[in-house]
Formats: C-alpha cells, sequence, structure tokens
C-alpha cells in the first residue's frame, strides 16, 4: 500500500517494510569537543542516511587515525577504525569483494594527505564507488597540536613553534590533476545546506566521489576559517544542475558562479584562486572507468579458489 498527501513524498508502507529514522543511525554520544565541526559532519551524514534509506547492515564507514576518524564509532552501521593513513586500502578491499556494500571513508588532512597521500591519489585513480569525506581542520588535532600538510603558512604549532614555513597543500588542486578522478568537491561545515547537498551529490555519483570538508577545530585552529565564517562575501558557491543545488543559501551567499563540473579547466582555474573559497562541486565525470567494474570476477567455490592457487603456485615449481 502506497500513500501520498499534498507535496509530501509518497510513503511506501507495504507490510515489513522499515522506515528508518535518523535516530536509528546514531551510535555512541559523539566525545569531540564542544563547538568541533566534527559534529556538524555527523549530523548531516546521518541526515542522508535516513533520506535514502541506507540498510544499517549494508552500509560500512571506513576510516584511519585522527579526531574525525571517530567517525564509525557514532554511527548504528558496520565501521572500520583502522590505521593511520590507511582506510582507503581497508575500503577499496571492501568495496572490492563487497560491491553492494555502501561504503563511506571519513579521513583528516593529516590522515590523507600526508601518511595516506600515496593511498589517496592511487585510489582516486582506481575510481572505485564510494563517498570519500575528508574532514580539513589544517592541524593534526588528535595528536595535539602538529603542523599537517594543509596548515597555513606561518601557523605556530608545537612541531613548528615558530610558524609553518611551507606554503599549505591544496587538496582540490591536487585531486584535480590525478589520472580517472571523477567526482572533486568542496564544502564547509558551517553551512549545513550545503554540506547536505554536497554530500548527497556525492552519495550519488558513481565512483570515488572526493569530498574535501573545511572543518573548524577550535581548540587548536579557532581562526583558520573565521574570516569565511563571519563573512559570506569570502565564499563563492559553484552551482549548477548536475553540481551542488541549496537555493536556500541564495539569501546568505551572493558571490555565485554558474560552473559546470564537466569542465575541467574552468574547475582547475578556480581552485588555484586563493582569495576566495569555492565551495560546490568542481569536477564531475561518470563516464570514467570503476575499477569494481573491470576487475570483479564471479565468486568461486572454496573448491575452486584451492584449483585456482594451486594452478597458480605450479607456475613456480622448478
Ligand atoms: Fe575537534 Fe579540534 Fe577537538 Fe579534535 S581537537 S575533537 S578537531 S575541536
Amino acid at each position: 500500500m502506497s500513500i501520498s498527501c499534498g507535496l509530501l513524498p509518497v510513503l511506501n508502507l507495504d507490510a515489513g517494510e522499515h522506515q528508518y529514522e535518523m535516530s536509528e543511525y546514531e551510535g555512541a554520544k559523539a566525545r569531540w569537543c564542544p563547538g568541533c565541526g566534527d559534529h556538524s559532519v555527523l549530523t548531516s551524514v546521518q541526515r542522508l542516511l535516513a533520506a535514502e534509506q541506507l540498510i544499517p547492515d549494508q552500509t560500512m564507514f571506513v576510516s584511519g587515525i585522527g579526531c574525525s576518524s571517530r567517525f564509525p564509532h557514532y554511527l548504528k552501521t558496520y565501521g572500520f577504525h583502522g590505521l593511520h593513513g590507511r582506510a582507503l586500502p581497508v575500503a577499496t578491499g571492501i568495496k572490492l569483494h563487497r560491491p553492494e556494500l555502501n561504503v563511506f571513508v571519513v579521513m583528516g588532512d593529516g590522515d590523507c594527505t600526508s601518511i595516506g597521500a600515496g593511498h589517496w591519489l592511487h585510489a582516486m585513480r582506481y575510481n572505485m564507488d564510494m563517498t570519500v569525506m575528508m574532514l580539513d581542520n589544517g592541524i593534526y588535532g588528535l595528536t595535539k597540536n602538529q603542523t599537517s600538510p594543509t596548515t597555513p603558512q606561518g601557523f605556530k604549532s608545537n612541531t613548528q613553534p615558530k610558524g609553518s614555513w611551507l606554503p599549505p597543500m591544496n587538496p582540490i588542486e591536487i585531486a584535480l590533476g590525478v589520472t580517472n578522478a571523477s567526482f572533486v568537491a568542496q564544502t564547509a561545515e558551517w553551512a549545513p545546506a550545503h554540506l547536505y547537498a554536497t554530500l548527497r551529490a556525492a552519495y550519488h555519483h558513481k565512483g570515488f566521489s572526493f569530498v574535501r570538508i573545511l572543518q573548524r577545530c577550535p581548540v587548536f585552529t579557532p581562526l583558520i576559517f573565521q574570516q569565511a565564517v563571519q563573512d559570506p562575501a569570502r565564499i563563492t558557491l559553484m552551482v549548477h544542475d548536475d553540481g551542488v543545488v541549496a537555493p536556500e543559501l541564495n539569501n546568505i551567499y551572493s558571490s555565485q558562479v554558474h560552473h559546470d563540473p564537466r569542465d575541467l579547466a574552468a574547475a582547475r582555474a578556480m581552485a588555484e584562486q586563493t582569495e576566495k573559497i569555492h565551495l560546490g562541486v568542481f569536477f564531475k565525470d561518470p563516464s570514467k572507468p570503476r575499477y569494481e567494474e573491470t576487475r570483479r570476477v564471479a565468486p568461486h567455490t572454496p573448491a575452486e579458489r584451492v584449483a585456482l592457487l594451486d594452478k597458480e603456485l605450479d607456475r613456480y615449481a622448478v
């Protein structure tokens, strides 16, 4: 039986079909600091899970190490809290063997762009279907205030007390340069409507959806996004029907640019600009090949696996 009411979507009330509420995706109580931007991301993710009615035992969150990597503990789905920088190898293994699962990855800036950088570039090139969130607060927060690759130049930390001497890495520029990259977006946790719309677009993209989320850390980097938070004119929204659609933001962010996410050259030009923060989908191409499609083989029985293994080992017999 289905019912509809005015403008509300059709509800499917077939017997036995369970409608998941947001609260049913809530795991342990989040232990991030008060005011941490990670709380906002968690709420948007729970909202997405409920909106898409993702079945918890068909959904996997994989993380590395860092404040944001506590994510899997705070969701009532399957989760794998892995090693520093190694979330993506775990996630690609899961997706290759269980392609039907909804795979999400959560990493921090140090986790993804430093120790995990090699995995990051190659996982993007493999373009397996997963939603990848990189929460960028410009610092190693969990290990208490160490310079990360995205720390602003001159910022004083425990590891560089006289100030970071190198210009920060630009993760969007790098992602746009990776062969076979298929989805690159940027959003900010203090703009929840944009954050949610971006995560939704990323989830619906078939391929490796890389989303850099600008994230406030009120403990160690309280000022790095303060100007953008207080003055929306410092942000430019990239708008397009095939990108992020959030009309409720029009009254807040008057600086907008129409950007077709298929235009890689324009995406790169905008990513290079540092005087303004661009939010939205920089690039999207669903036609890029996906590794799980090209490499997936039909499951074998245990006896077939043993026979295949014997055959391989026989190649090395002397
Ligand atoms: Fe969040 Fe910073 Fe606290 Fe970590 S240290 S939980 S990033 S506010």
